[in-house]
């Protein structure tokens, strides 16, 4: 499982590209999440319009979804004509459609076909098993976890984990973790938070999603913590890259 970071920003970091994971195994890609500054990083990577397989969108906020309405647009312009599964929450749809029907006006529909797939209707994605987790959040979020035959991969989208996110996030190889706080927080990820995660030894835990005023205290707080525990913790930035089975040291 290869894994790249597009992006690594909060909705209003003014210098990192929304958060945004692109996940890769078996000549198959997932984009998870799709905020408003995604494409242009996407762009800058220079990938093809067939590239990806899927794109799954944690919640409806602005900051995750409002990139899509580019991304499609694009993607029509470049004259894909493979098909495109689009993941999400039922409740999410009818707000999705408003971006879809805007990325291809004024014709009545894309050139490729879309598959929506209600998160949870199906046990596999591609190559792997998945699982959804919801958080608390000011929308609802689902958590993904993804199992392939490199290992365990958690992404938890925005918000707070319930405990059965993090009974999944203790099962996982390497987890990203929304962590906009320091100080616990009731509808979002925090630091403190994320240090009573259990772990699976050898583990390595990336924070993204952070307010940019917090971020020179957190990495003094991950450096002091990498010393002392048995799992490991990284900040994350954009265009960081990293692959499943870990490899020595964890990121490359
Ligand atoms: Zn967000
Ligand atoms: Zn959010």
């Amino acid at each position: 499982m290869q894994l790249e970071l597009i992006g690594s920003g909060d909705a209003y970091d003014g210098t990192r590209t929304n958060a945004a994971l692109l996940v890769s195994a078996a000549h198959f890609s997932l984009l998870i999440d799709c905020g408003p500054t995604v494409p242009a990083a996407l762009f800058r990577r220079g990938g093809s319009p067939e590239e990806l397989d899927a794109v799954y969108l944690t919640h409806n906020h602005p900051d995750h979804v409002l990139g899509l309405t580019t991304l499609l647009n694009w993607m029509a312009s470049q004259g894909r004509s493979k098909p495109l599964q689009l993941i999400c929450q039922p409740e999410q749809q009818p707000r999705l459609q408003q971006l879809v029907a805007h990325a291809h006006w004024p014709e009545p529909a894309l050139p490729f076909a879309l598959r929506w797939i209600h998160a949870g209707d199906a046990l596999s994605l591609g190559p792997w098993q998945w699982a959804f987790y919801p958080t608390r959040h000011a929308v609802p979020n689902h958590s993904l976890l993804l199992i392939g035959a490199g290992g365990r991969l958690f992404y938890s989208g925005d918000g707070a984990l319930s405990a059965e996110g993090a009974a999944a996030a203790a099962s996982a190889d390497l987890l990203f973790l929304e962590c906009e706080y320091l100080a616990p927080h009731p509808s979002h990820g925090s630091w403190r938070a994320c240090q009573q995660l259990a772990r699976q030894p050898g583990s390595l835990a990336v924070l993204y999603h952070l307010d940019p005023a917090c971020r020179m205290a957190l990495a003094h707080e991950l450096a002091t913590a990498t010393q002392q525990d048995a799992v490991c913790w990284q900040l994350a930035e954009d265009g960081l890259r990293w692959q499943l089975p870990l490899s020595t040291g964890g990121a490359n």
